[in-house]
């Protein structure tokens, strides 16, 4: 079995979830820029982030034979601070870079005008720089947030086919497949989507365009739920040939209109972690 985690911010995670990842065959993800917790007070603090999005982290993947790439935005719940905003000047440069396969985290938390103003603006630079977006949706309102994302992506002219719409659940999954987006859901161990409620969707709204991550961050959640949910879609009678779409060619094929996914010799199996440990500085 093979998995890629379109969606997963390994920034939060530690080296032994990369170690348990590649032994249950997670050999690609690609992480969004996101908010880190403690709220940001100047774009320095972004540039930092980005840069290690692509230099370090890919880095650390790439010891326990995991392929890494990023998307970059200024996410939904830092577009409200004034003191973060003129991150949105610095994004082109980063739009250029090679490990970039996407815009986001985009789209709305709270709903405000900040939110609108940013989600627009990042659009226009998705189609600008001829790149996909991901796009998250409000945790809270959800059904209302959903909509009021499919408006805004309409009238950007981005097309549907290169937006992945996130964090959906049961009630929101019809109108973004109805709009021709991506259909991206989390996973986690307690709340929102579980495996056999994934599996459930899948069955009712075929396997097209549909994306399955474990979103793990610092919060509660659990990098091998994509594994959990292949097996769960085995023992419900999907096939082998089923989760390999839905776990590793849809999220290919999405990724991949950025043309800069980049999965070439990528080891069959997990490698051995023998010498392959971090060095520390400083003692
Ligand atoms: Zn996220």
């Amino acid at each position: 079995m093979r998995i890629f985690d379109p969606h997963i911010h390994m920034t939060s995670r530690t080296t032994d979830d990369y170690r348990r990842m590649a032994a249950a065959g997670v050999r690609a993800v690609v992480e969004p820029a996101f908010w880190l917790g403690q709220p940001r007070t100047n774009p320095g603090s972004f540039a930092d982030y980005f840069d290690s999005l692509l230099g370090w982290e890919p880095y650390r993947a790439g010891l326990f034979g995991v392929r890494h790439h990023a998307t970059i935005a200024l996410n939904p719940k830092e577009a409200n601070d004034p003191r973060c905003r003129p991150v949105l000047d610095l994004l082109p440069r980063y739009l250029d870079k090679d490990g970039v396969v996407a815009v986001g985290e985009i789209g709305y938390d709270s709903m405000t005008p900040e939110e609108d103003d940013a989600f627009a603006r990042q659009l226009a630079l998705a189609v600008e720089h001829d790149l996909p977006a991901l796009v998250h949706t409000p945790h809270r309102d959800k059904a209302r947030g959903t909509r009021r994302t499919l408006e805004v992506v309409a009238e950007s002219g981005i097309a549907p086919e290169r937006v992945l719409v996130d964090h959906l659940n049961e009630l929101t999954v019809g109108p973004v497949q109805e709009a021709g987006c991506w259909m991206g859901f989390s996973i986690y161990p307690e709340t929102k989507m579980s495996p056999p409620r994934m599996v459930e969707i899948l069955r009712r709204h075929g396997l097209e365009r549909m994306l399955v991550n474990s979103a793990a961050d610092w919060g509660h959640s659990d990098p091998l739920l994509t594994v959990e949910t292949a097996r769960a879609m085995l023992e419900a009678g999907f096939d082998a040939d089923d989760v390999d779409r839905v776990l590793w060619r849809n999220p290919v094929e999405f990724y991949r209109q950025s043309g800069r996914l980049d999965l070439s010799d990528l080891p069959e199996a997990a490698p051995e972690f023998e010498g392959s440990s971090i060095r520390r500085g400083g003692g």
